[in-house]
């Protein structure tokens, strides 16, 4: 079968990749698929794929009417030579605009996905890089989901997002906090973890020094509700030390947590890239666009082929699967 991947979200602490299919003549196919066919790819699935070589348009994202983004299939799921996008899906993205257009430049479907209330974050991935960024307070983790985050303090709350993107360049700009990690880094981090511990006391450092350049630029914003995060999954476990620092909320993703320094699996088969040839793996967890996966060997059944003829587990791998994106793809579902 045909396809490719458009785009990842949250599922509760994982991540989905969705699958759009195509026809055998490269054609999209509609979305009420047999019920032998599935749109997603998640933990615990067995894939088996090749790369055909080309490239096909991943769509665009536009606002929707009820708030957030909604994500407009390209109609012919065009071929493309380079990038994600077709020319015309890319001058109708509208995901750039949250980022840089003045409030009184906004249209009104700007205007109202701005003008709701907004929070400011640190994040930390798994080898200590770390970052600065806003969400919409209403996806409360979704956000960190998607972006793979491995542990995060959410460290303010502002009315709108015109507030929040200014207190997050101050930030960026005189904390040296960078706004966005590379995928394939994040891929690569969980070859040189931290511990929890290690990670949560670079946390408390970076916000300490965080609260201040707010305070001292008039930007400190509200402290966040804790009632947000009432019966959120990674809320409970987060390191104690990390939730007593005043005025924050902490989470941590509990996917993550086993391919940590000291968690019980270690990345031991290094990183694979996905983004040419024939691959059989098993998708163990998804963290953001980070798949941990085990090899899959062609002749073995379900059962065995985790395991290696020796008997021991077969190792264990990191994949940018984000470097998938707009490559199609026959996968056997
Ligand atoms: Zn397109």
């Amino acid at each position: 079968m045909l396809g490719y991947i458009t785009k990842f979200s949250a599922q509760e602490t994982s991540t989905v990749a969705n699958l759009r299919l195509l026809s055998a003549e490269g054609e999209p196919l509609a979305n009420e698929l047999a019920s032998n066919e599935k749109n997603t790819l998640q933990a615990g699935e067995e894939i088996r794929f090749h790369l055909t070589g080309k490239r096909r348009c991943i769509g665009s994202s536009r606002f929707a009417p009820e708030g957030g983004f909604m994500v407009v299939p390209c109609r012919t799921a065009r071929q493309i030579e380079k990038g994600t996008q077709c020319y015309p899906c890319a001058r109708a993205d509208q995901s750039r605009l949250i980022h840089n257009t003045p409030r009184e430049k906004a249209s009104e479907l700007l205007y109202n996905y701005l003008n709701v209330p907004h929070f400011l974050y640190l994040a930390i991935f798994a080898d200590g890089t770390m970052k600065v960024g806003t969400s919409r307070s209403s996806r409360i983790v979704s956000r960190w989901v998607e972006q793979g985050a491995v542990m995060t303090l959410r460290v303010a709350d502002y009315a709108d997002g015109w507030q929040v993107r200014e207190a997050e360049r101050a930030v960026s700009k005189i904390g040296g906090i960078s706004q966005a990690v590379r995928a394939d880094r994040k891929a690569k981090s969980f070859l040189k973890p931290l511990s929890v511990n290690d990670m949560s006391d670079s946390l408390i450092t970076a916000a300490a020094e965080v609260m201040e350049i707010l305070t001292q630029e008039g930007l400190r914003g509200s402290e966040p509700n804790p009632q947000a995060f009432a019966g959120i999954v990674g809320t409970e476990v987060a390191p104690k030390v990390l939730t007593q620092i005043p005025g924050t909320l902490a989470w941590i993703n509990t996917v993550t947590s086993d391919y940590l320094a000291l968690g019980k699996t270690p990345v031991n088969g290094g990183m694979l890239k996905l983004t040419s040839g024939e691959h059989q793996l098993k998708i163990v967890s998804l963290a953001g666009t980070t798949a941990f996966v085990r090899k899959l060997e062609e002749s073995e059944n379900t059962a065995c082929d985790l395991l290696t003829p020796e008997g021991k587990q077969s190792p264990l791998y990191t994949v940018n699967l984000g470097a998938l994106k707009a490559h199609e793809i026959d996968i056997q579902l």
